[in-house]
């Protein structure tokens, strides 16, 4: 496999990063997921917007070679043949070749840009869509700037763990009674035509994903609510589902061992992936 580093495209083998890089000693750095279809780029707009939120909220310099991203996705996606599958992007701020809390001079250190490919062949046919997964709820206890997407990842990491534990496929996390997101992804019920998810702040990732199906989700006439829910109210909902880059939208079929509706995917679920797929793919670029 061939990947980026810091202006190189190397064998995977070959590419390095040094162990004082602040995103391995601290988790100081950010990173984006984009899926790839059809050899194409989903969503890349609002993926590399967000970045670039992200590293102005932690303050962090743009890399050099921001400016040419969609070409280096572009160049990964041929260099590996990808047709379906995923692009990972992490910027960290750079390897000051010591340890220190404080943020090292902008001007000695820079920020460090990683990207590397994942193949996942059958990526939008995804079997899993067709029978949803389930997932157990756990208390939110990630720290009060989720909206900045940060590679601070250890507690939705254990997180995954813990459904997997309990037999599942996920989490939800809870905070003050209300759902927040999952592990890796939004949250989302159905209440008759209705879709509710949470409503943006500082407490969940701004995914992009989401914004794309609730503009669809508008598009076609369905009803949205962008509020706070419990997880009594997703266990009594007629569906569920849930969103990401990497899972598209994808239903939820059980919460806490409580069966949702009938516990097999719901229609609005379907019918947003289907949208979400088709409209998608028709502006990848
Ligand atoms: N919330 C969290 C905590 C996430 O990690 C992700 C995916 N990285 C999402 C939501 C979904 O965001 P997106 O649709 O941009 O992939």
């Amino acid at each position: 496999r061939t990947v980026y580093v810091n202006g190189d495209y190397l064998p995977e083998n070959e590419a390095k990063v040094s162990i004082f890089d602040r995103g391995f000693l601290m988790a100081d750095g950010v990173y984006e997921v984009t899926s790839v279809l059809g050899g194409k780029l989903i969503d890349f707009g609002g993926h590399l917007a967000r970045l670039e939120r992200s590293l102005a909220e932690l303050d962090m310099d743009k890399p050099e070679g921001f400016d040419d991203l969609l070409e280096i996705h572009r160049e990964l996606v041929r260099l590996n043949g990808i047709e379906e599958g995923m692009i990972y992007l992490q910027v960290t701020r750079g390897a000051p070749g010591g340890r220190d809390f404080a943020f090292p001079d902008p001007e000695v250190t820079k920020p460090t840009l990683v990207l590397f490919t994942q193949n996942k062949p059958g990526l939008a046919a995804n079997p899993v869509a067709k029978k949803g997964i389930k997932v157990i709820s756990i208390e939110d206890i990630r720290w009060g700037r989720r909206d900045i997407k940060t590679v601070q990842l250890l507690y939705p990491s254990m997180g995954k763990m813990m459904a997997k534990k309990a037999g599942c496929d996920d989490a939800w996390m809870v905070q003050d009674g209300a759902v927040t997101e999952g592990t890796s992804n939004n949250a989302y019920i159905v209440k008759g035509n209705k879709i509710i998810t949470r409503q943006l702040s500082h407490d969940i990732l701004h995914g992009i994903t989401r914004a794309a199906v609730l503009r669809f989700a508008q598009e076609a006439q369905m009803e949205v609510e962008e509020r706070a829910f419990t997880i009594a109210e997703a266990q009594a909902a007629d569906e569920a589902f849930i969103t990401s880059a990497s899972t598209f939208v994808m239903p939820v079929v059980e919460i806490d061992g409580a069966k949702v509706g009938t516990g097999a995917p719901g229609n609005v679920a379907a019918r947003l992936r289907e949208i979400y797929l088709d409209e998608s793919l028709k502006a990848a670029v």
